[in-house]
């Protein structure tokens, strides 16, 4: 599952499709992304935010 970034609301937002859409410049690559509020859009790749991440980083106890 890709995840990336609600452009309206800033919620996680999963790509559901990918789709290449012709345009002036040539073909370009369109994602789908549905976002956890159902906002919807259709964007070119290259311009959705970068997945959310949330590093992983053990806690270790001040002893
Ligand atoms: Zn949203």
């Amino acid at each position: 599952m890709d995840l990336t970034t609600c452009p309206q609301c800033g919620n996680a937002a999963e790509i559901t499709s990918r789709d290449v859409l012709e345009s002036t410049d040539g073909p370009i690559e369109h994602a789908k992304v549905v976002c956890v509020s159902q906002h919807w859009f259709v964007l070119p790749v290259a311009s959705l935010a970068a997945p959310l991440r949330h590093p992983t980083r053990p806690q270790t106890p001040a002893i």
